[in-house]
Parts: C-alpha cells; structure tokens; sequence
C-alpha cells in the first residue's frame, strides 16, 4: 500500500460521490460540447487526480498500481472522456518521465504535471506508423547542445492542451526500436505545431489532433535515457498504461451492468419486468461473470506489478480481455435496453461508442495477442 489504507478509502469514497454527483449528470453536455468544462477540470486537479501514479516528493498521490486500478474503476463508471483530461498526464504522457528521466528532468517538470499545472501528452503514433510502432519516422538530429526534430505524430491524446510531449524520434541509423530514443519536448519550441482537433465516433471531450515538429531545436538535455532507448521506454510506459486502461474498461462494464439492472426492473412487457425474463437474466449473468473476470485479472496483474514482477503478458492479457469483454457488455446493453438502447437520451448508445476505442488504443487487440503469444512461447507456458 503506498497510501495509508484509511486515506485510500476516503480517496475512493471522494471519487465515487466526484464521479456520481459531479461528472454524470454532465455526460451529455459534454458529449455535445465535445469538450470537458473548465470547472470541472478545476475540480479534478483539487482532488489529486492528475497526479494520481506521481511520487508523493514530486507533489503526487503516489498510488501504487492496485490503488491506480481502483481509482481507475471508479472512474470508469461515467463517460471515459472525464478521465483523459488527466489520463496522459497520470499515464502515458508522465511515465516516460518517472521511468527513465534524470533527477533534474523529474524535479522540473512531474510537480506541474502532478498538480495539472501542465497537461501532457505522449507521441508515438504518425501517419505511416500505427502498430508498427518501433518504425517511427520523426527524426532528431543531433547538432551541437540540441536535436532537430522532424516529423509528424498522429491521433495525440490532449495535443491542443499539452505544453509538453514525450516523442519517439529516430537518432541512429539501426532499423526498427534500436534506432528509437525519446525526448521531453515542450509546446513551446520554435517549429512545434498542432493540427485541428479530429472528429471521433465516441469519447467526445477527450480531443486528440496531429502534433507537427518543423526543424524543432530540443535540448540535448531533454532526452530521456540514452539514445537509442526510446522504443523500450515507450513499451514499458504502454506496459503501466495498458493495465490502467483495462480498469477502465471494468468500471465502464460495471457502470453498463448497473444501468441494466436498473432498466431491467422498471420495463414491463409480458406483464412483468423484463428482468424476470429468463434471456435477460442470461446477459446479465454473462455480462456479470466478464466484468468479475476481469476485474480479478486486472487487480492480480497490477499486484504482481507492485511487487515487481514483469507483467508485460498479463498486462497485455488484461488489456485485450477488458477491452474485449466491456465491447461485448456494451452490445448487451444495447439489447437489454431494446429501442431505448439505440436513442441518445438513455446514454447506453454512446457508451457503446465510448467503449470501441478500448480494443484500439495503446496497442490494438490483435497487437496484444501477438505480445501475449511471444511471451507465451518466451516462457514455455
Ligand atoms: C482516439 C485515439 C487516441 C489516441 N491517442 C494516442 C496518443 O495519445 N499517442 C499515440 O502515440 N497514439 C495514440 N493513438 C494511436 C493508436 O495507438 C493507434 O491508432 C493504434 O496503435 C493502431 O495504430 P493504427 O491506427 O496505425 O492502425 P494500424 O497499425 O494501421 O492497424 C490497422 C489494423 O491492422 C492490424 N494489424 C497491424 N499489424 C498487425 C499484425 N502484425 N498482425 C495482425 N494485425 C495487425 C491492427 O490490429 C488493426 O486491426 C490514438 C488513437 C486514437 C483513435
């Protein structure tokens, strides 16, 4: 436990009451808004959230990964856009940072990122490189005390907020992740640019655009690690990030399965709820069973990982299930709630949108079949 264990309770009660009171009642302004109101983002930063996984000496909760998870779950129970808006900087776009930054690098800028001084954003993905990711094609060229960096990132989480990107660029001639480091690079840069907001089928006020670095002078001293161990830096940030995602995923089924509950025992047909139809009841229980399931593979994986075991297969696992089985929720959702599923106002459509990026970002379910494959046959079982 990083955080005394009546402290992490009343965290998770705040989450609950912050998430039931404060976030629901606002999923569809903001999916009409596309974008999260600043007052709640206000909100968030007062209760910790966007330093949730930051050491407490660099002004974060300092979670370890079961308390992220079930911080995580709570979260999960309203639209999965609230949690982006600090998702990068407790996630994907700090990690790199807390793994491999120096203690200066750290000192600087993981007291903002904590507090939501800054938003953060991590840049792997580019027009021509998706789940190849070890291919990355920005270059960063090294001229005296700086790198030139060259190239295009694409779909970036929080890129129209962030004042600092963790990159992936090329620095050396060897083909694939050998030839990958990574670099702290701040909006602010002369040549750094950002491309319109795109339009996305679900998780409306989560926002990601392309990220344009024209001829970027970057400190030397803004490298993460060595070079040419940027592709193994970003793996292990997408090791943490997967699992957090996966929790996510819990929380959302668990939100879904509620709802369900709900409708279920209010709509009659055949002169009773159509919870007491027995083919309800059975999406119901498959529903039930999924979500437990992953809730136990989750909360297994990031214990292993708090003791320090290598998760990346498990995290892998989680993330492939969780993201798998919320769709599969989702869809029955959908059914439970018949032409009320379909219709804007219940909400359960647009969950059913939210929910399909799951088995696409941070590494798409085929991607995690293959790692979960490769460690598999790694380790003889
Ligand atoms: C809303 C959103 C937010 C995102 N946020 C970020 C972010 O903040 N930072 C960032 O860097 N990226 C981000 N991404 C990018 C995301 O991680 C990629 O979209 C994802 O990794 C897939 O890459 P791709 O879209 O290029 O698909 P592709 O790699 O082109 O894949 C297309 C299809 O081919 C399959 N495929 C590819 N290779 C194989 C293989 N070897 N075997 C079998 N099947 C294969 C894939 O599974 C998929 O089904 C985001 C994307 C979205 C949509």
């Amino acid at each position: 436990m990083a955080l005394e264990p009546e402290l992490f309770d009343a965290l998770i009660d705040t989450v609950r009451r912050f998430v039931a009171e404060r976030l629901r009642p606002l999923e569809a302004e903001v999916e009409a808004a596309d974008a999260i109101p600043e007052h709640l983002v206000e909100e968030m930063k007062a209760l910790g959230l966007f330093g949730l996984s930051i050491a407490e000496e660099h002004g974060g909760l300092g979670l370890d990964m079961v308390e992220e998870a079930r911080v995580a779950i709570e979260l999960g129970r309203t639209t999965p856009a609230f949690r982006s808006a600090f998702g990068t900087n407790v996630g994907i776009g700090s990690q790199g940072l807390v793994i491999a930054g120096t203690p200066e690098q750290k000192a600087h800028w993981l007291p903002k990122i904590a507090r939501g001084a800054i938003i953060t954003s991590f840049a792997l993905t580019e027009p021509d490189v998706g789940s190849d990711s070890g291919s990355v094609k920005t270059r960063a060229v090294r001229d005296g005390d700086v790198y030139r960096l060259s190239g295009t990132k694409r779909y970036i989480t929080n890129a129209d907020k962030a004042q600092l990107f963790t990159v992936m660029a090329r620095t050396g001639e060897e083909a694939g992740g050998r030839g990958v480091s990574a670099f702290l690079v701040p909006r602010d840069l002369p040549g750094v640019s950002i491309g319109a907001p795109e339009q996305k089928m679900g998780q409306k006020g989560a926002r990601v655009a392309d990220v344009i670095f024209d001829d970027v002078p970057v400190p030397v001293a803004n490298r993460l690690g060595d070079e040419g161990e940027g592709f193994r830096i970003a793996m292990q940030v997408l090791d943490r990030g997967r699992l957090h995602i996966a929790a996510v995923c819990v929380g959302v089924a668990e939100r879904l399965i509620a709802d369900c509950v709900a409708y279920a025992s209010e709509r009659r047909q055949f002169g009773k709820p159509i919870a007491e139809h027995q083919l309800i009841q059975a999406m119901l229980a498959d529903s039930k069973t999924e979500a437990l399931a992953a809730r136990a593979l989750v909360l297994e994986t990031a214990a292993a990982k708090d003791a320090g075991a290598n998760t990346t297969m498990e995290a892998a696992a989680a993330k492939y299930f969780a993201s798998e089985m919320v769709g599969r929720v989702a869809d029955r959702a959908v059914q439970i709630f018949g032409g009320a599923g379909y219709i804007a106002d219940y909400g359960i459509e647009r969950l059913y949108r939210d929910v399909r990026l799951f088995r696409i970002y941070e590494g798409t379910s085929q991607i995690q079949q293959l790692i979960i494959a490769r460690e598999t046959l790694k380790r003889g079982g």
